[in-house]
C-alpha cells in the first residue's frame, strides 16, 4: 500500500473539507445543529423543523413511546414528545437518526461490512452506561457512540480500497488503529474529530471522538463532562466488541476488565448494563432499521439466556425496593472504592497495586501486538537530606510537586504512579527507547528547573535519577515484566553511581 509521508497528514485532515465524496449530513440535520448552537430557540421553532421530515418525526414518536423511556401514557404528537424527552435529547436523537443514512459513497464496499453494526452497539452500550450511571442527557451518549468511528467512513471515501483492504483485515480495532496511523499518518479518530469540526457539532462531541480511543489517566483539559463521555463511549466500544465476539463468558469478562479501567465500576453494574442491552436491543433494530448482531448470535444468547432471565425476574419481583436502594448505595459504594484504592493518598498518583495491574496489562499486550513498551523507574535524588533539612511535612509538599511536575509531562496513554517513597514508576505504552528518553528528560527539566519549595528556600532544586528498559518487538527481550522492572532499576543504579540527576537507558550487556 502507497504510505503518505507524516509530513503531510495535517495537509491531508484539511483535505477533508474540500473532498466531494465525503459523508454528508441532510439539510434537517445541519439545521438542527445549527438550532442547537442557538440558546434562544424554542420548541416549537426545533418541532417545526422537524416537521419536514416525516421520516424523522415518526422515529422521535416510537422513540418516546418506546422502551427507551417507559412513559407511561401514549405519546401522540411532536411537541408532546420533544416536551417529555427535553430539546437537548430530541436533537442529539434526530442526529443519530440522519446519521445512520450515511454510507462512504464506496458503492457498497465497506458499509456492507460491520461499521454501522459495531457503531450502533457501541451507541447503544454507551445509552445504557449513561443511564445506569445517571447522567443527565444519555442521548448524547447515544450520539457520541454513533459518531466515534465516523472517522472510518471519511477516510474510506477519501481514500478508496486501499483503505478498505486495511479496515476488512479485522486484526481488530487497536491494530486498525495503529496501522492508519503506519499508512497515512493519522487515525480515524483524528480523522473523525475533523469531520465533526467541519459539520459544526459542540465541541464535546469532536474532543470526545478524539479522545475515545485511548486512555486518559490524566483527564486531559475540557472538564469532567467530557472526560466522562469519553470514558463511557470508550468503555462501550469494548461492550461492542463483546457482543460481535459471540456474546460468550469470555468475551464479556474479557471487555469488563477495560469497562473498569475507564468507569471503575462494579461486576453487578456492568452485569445489569449488558441485562439492559439484551432487552433494547430489538426496540434499537426498530428505530435504526438495521441488524445489530449476526442472528445466529442473538438467537444463541435469547435460547442460553432464557432460563437465567426468568430467574432474575422472579428475584426481582420479589426484592423490595427498599433491598434494591441499598444494593445499589452498596454498589456505588464499591465503586468509590474501587476508584480510591488505585490512587495514592498523598500524590494522587497511581499506587504501587495498580501499578502492577496496568504492567500486567501493558505488558501483554505490547507481546500479543508487538508493540515496544518502555518502563522508566524514577527515584529523587537525596531526598533524605530534603526531610533532614526542612522537616518531614516539606519533605511531603515536595513530593507532591515533584508528582504533578512529572504527571504533567506524560502524555495520557502513558500510566504515572508512585511505586513507594520517593520512587516512581512510568509506563510508557507503544513507545520505543528515543521518545521514551525524550518524555523522560522532560518530565526531568520541569523538575529541576523551578525550585521545588517557595519562600525562603526558593533556591532548593530538587532533582532525580531514572532508568528506563524497553521491551522492543523482535529485540533480546524480557520474560515477563517483573524482568523489565529490575532491568529500569539496574539502569537507575547506575545513574545513582554515574553522578545523579540523569536518564540512564538499559543496555542487555551492561550489568
Ligand atoms: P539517593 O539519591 O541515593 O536516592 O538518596 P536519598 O536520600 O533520596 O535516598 P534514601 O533511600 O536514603 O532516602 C529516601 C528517604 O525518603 C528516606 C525516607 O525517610 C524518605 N521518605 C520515604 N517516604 C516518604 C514520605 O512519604 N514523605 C517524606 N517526607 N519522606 C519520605
Ligand atoms: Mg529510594
Ligand atoms: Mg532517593
Amino acid at each position: 500500500m502507497a504510505s503518505i509521508p507524516q509530513a503531510s497528514a495535517a495537509q491531508f485532515l484539511t483535505q477533508l473539507k474540500y473532498c466531494k465524496s465525503l459523508p454528508t449530513l441532510p439539510a434537517v440535520a445541519l439545521q438542527l445543529i445549527e438550532l442547537a448552537e442557538d440558546s434562544t430557540a424554542t420548541l416549537d421553532e426545533f418541532a417545526q423543523r422537524v416537521s419536514f421530515d416525516p421520516a424523522l418525526v415518526g422515529k422521535l414518536l416510537r422513540t418516546a413511546n418506546s422502551s427507551f423511556y417507559g412513559f407511561r401514557r401514549k405519546v401522540a404528537s411532536l411537541s408532546e414528545a420533544i416536551g417529555l424527552m427535553g430539546l437537548n435529547a430530541t436533537i442529539s436523537l434526530s442526529l443519530s437518526f440522519s446519521l445512520r443514512g450515511l454510507t462512504s459513497g464506496q458503492g457498497g464496499a465497506l458499509d456492507d461490512t460491520d461499521y454501522w453494526s459495531r457503531s450502533l452497539l457501541t451507541a447503544l452500550a454507551a445509552r445504557t452506561i449513561a443511564t445506569e450511571l445517571r447522567e443527565r442527557q444519555p442521548e448524547d451518549f447515544l450520539l457520541a457512540g454513533l459518531l466515534q468511528d465516523i472517522g472510518v467512513l471519511a477516510m474510506a471515501s477519501m481514500l478508496g480500497d486501499a483503505y478498505i483492504a486495511l479496515y476488512k483485515q479485522g486484526a481488530g480495532h487497536a491494530a486498525l488503529l495503529k496501522q492508519e496511523v503506519q499508512s497515512y499518518g493519522f487515525d480515524h479518530a483524528q480523522a473523525g474529530a475533523q469531520l465533526l469540526k467541519y459539520w459544526r457539532l459542540p465541541e464535546r462531541f469532536h474532543e470526545c471522538v478524539l479522545r475515545s480511543h485511548a486512555a486518559t489517566q490524566a483527564g486531559g483539559e475540557g472538564g469532567a463532562g467530557i472526560v466522562q463521555l469519553s470514558a463511557c463511549v470508550a468503555a462501550a466500544a469494548h461492550i461492542a466488541d463483546a457482543w460481535i465476539q459471540g456474546a460468550t463468558d469470555a468475551s464479556f469478562n474479557a471487555a469488563y476488565r477495560s469497562v473498569r479501567h475507564y468507569l471503575g465500576i462494579s461486576p453487578g453494574q456492568y452485569q445489569n448494563i449488558i441485562a439492559k442491552m439484551r432487552d433494547e436491543m430489538p426496540e434499537m433494530e426498530a428505530l435504526f432499521e438495521s441488524e445489530l448482531l449476526d442472528p445466529g448470535i442473538l438467537q444463541g444468547i435469547q435460547d442460553s439466556a432464557r432460563e437465567l432471565l426468568a430467574l432474575n425476574n422472579l428475584r426481582l419481583s420479589r426484592a423490595s425496593a427498599e433491598a434494591s436502594v441499598q444494593i445499589q448505595a452498596l454498589e456505588q459504594r464499591i465503586a468509590t472504592l474501587e476508584t480510591q484504592t488505585r490512587r495514592d493518598a498523598l500524590t494522587g498518583l497511581y499506587n504501587r497495586t495498580y501499578l502492577q495491574h496496568q504492567l500486567e496489562l501493558e505488558f501483554d499486550k505490547a507481546m500479543r501486538e508487538q508493540s515496544p513498551l518502555c518502563l522508566a523507574y524514577i527515584d529523587v535524588d537525596r531526598f533524605k537530606s530534603i526531610n533532614d533539612t526542612f522537616g518531614h511535612a516539606t519533605g511531603d509538599q515536595v513530593l507532591v510537586t515533584v508528582a504533578q511536575r512529572i504527571l504533567s509531562a506524560a502524555r495520557p496513554t502513558d500510566t504515572v504512579a508512585r511505586y513507594g517513597g520517593e520512587e516512581f514508576i512510568v509506563l510508557l505504552p507503544d513507545t520505543g527507547l528515543a521518545d521514551a528518553r525524550a518524555v523522560l528528560e522532560g518530565m526531568l527539566s520541569r523538575v529541576r528547573d523551578k525550585p521545588c519549595l517557595a519562600g525562603a528556600n526558593a533556591d532548593s532544586h530538587v532533582t532525580f535519577s531514572a532508568g528506563i528498559a524497553a521491551l522492543v518487538p523482535g529485540a533480546a527481550s524480557f520474560g515477563n515484566p517483573a524482568a523489565l522492572l529490575e532491568a529500569a532499576d539496574d539502569a537507575l543504579y547506575r545513574t545513582k553511581s554515574n553522578g545523579r540527576g540523569q536518564i540512564t537507558v538499559h543496555e542487555p550487556d551492561a550489568q
